[in-house]
């Protein structure tokens, strides 16, 4: 089933009264999922125009936090990752971080950078120049980590907290589960190895109930638009998991 988006708009409409649930409070922690940055009219992929909005947005508007100052210090606020390692990310997004002077987190599935099809150790490295962008890991591989072994979960992890601290010679202490789906054994693993990881799409980290190794994200969609993006950054939106439960796909697999 492939949704228009129309009928993606209709439905981020309908789930909107269901955040009945209070806004973000001031102690909640809005974690936002992007993707890729680029022409393609794919729900993973803004504009470039359109994350330069958000950015700016987020700027003027938000308490921009890094994982690291949330995880330590406490308190609300918004914090911005991107997942995978895509080559938009060095063209489009560090520009537009440094720009804003708001940090960011990106998850990197190291297979990306080790086999030239993502992000080069390079471009990497300037990004943690910046002293804005933190790298932590997506598995090496993009393993869905429900189907795999403890061992395999294990394998995915090391193998890509290594590979990032030997390039960048920064600590990798941040985990972000591929798929949004992850496992017991996974949980474990990643509590020896990471200081926290992300886990549920569309739950924004009420104050009291932020769990550093099931932390929560919302991802930020094309057919957002500046409404919606709104909605999400304020916490509203979590419903939209309702729509992607009935689809029986989120908005990152292809159709
Ligand atoms: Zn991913």
């Amino acid at each position: 089933m492939r949704a228009g988006p129309g009928l993606r708009k209709a439905t981020k409409l309908a789930t909107l009264p269901l955040g009945v649930w209070p806004p973000r409070g001031a102690d909640d922690v809005v974690i936002l999922l992007y993707h890729r940055v680029g022409p393609e009219e794919v729900e993973i992929e803004l504009p470039p125009w359109e994350l330069e909005r958000e950015i700016a947005y987020l700027a003027s508007h938000e308490r921009v936090r890094t994982l690291d100052d949330v995880l330590e210090a406490g308190g609300g606020g918004v914090v911005i990752t991107f997942d995978d390692g895509t080559p938009d990310f060095h063209e489009h997004v560090v520009p537009l971080l440094e720009r804003y002077r708001v940090p960011a987190t990106l998850y990197l599935a190291t297979r990306l950078a080790e086999s030239g099809a993502g992000l080069t150790w390079d471009q990497l490295a300037d990004g943690v120049r910046t002293r804005l962008v933190t790298v932590g890991s997506h598995t090496h591989s993009h393993a869905d980590l429900s189907h795999a072994s403890e061992s395999e979960a294990r394998e995915e992890m090391r193998k890509s907290k290594d590979l990032i601290e030997d390039h960048l010679g920064v600590a990798c202490r941040h985990f972000a589960y591929p798929w949004a789906v992850g496992s017991p054994s996974a949980a474990r693993v990643a509590r020896e190895l990471f200081r926290s990881a992300a886990l549920h799409a569309w739950r924004t980290n009420r104050a009291g109930r932020l769990d550093p190794f099931e932390l929560g994200r919302t991802p930020i969609l094309r057919s957002d638009g500046r409404f919606f993006f709104e909605q999400k950054v304020r916490g509203r939106l979590d419903a939209e998991s309702l729509a992607y439960r009935v689809l029986r796909r989120g908005p990152w697999e292809r159709a």
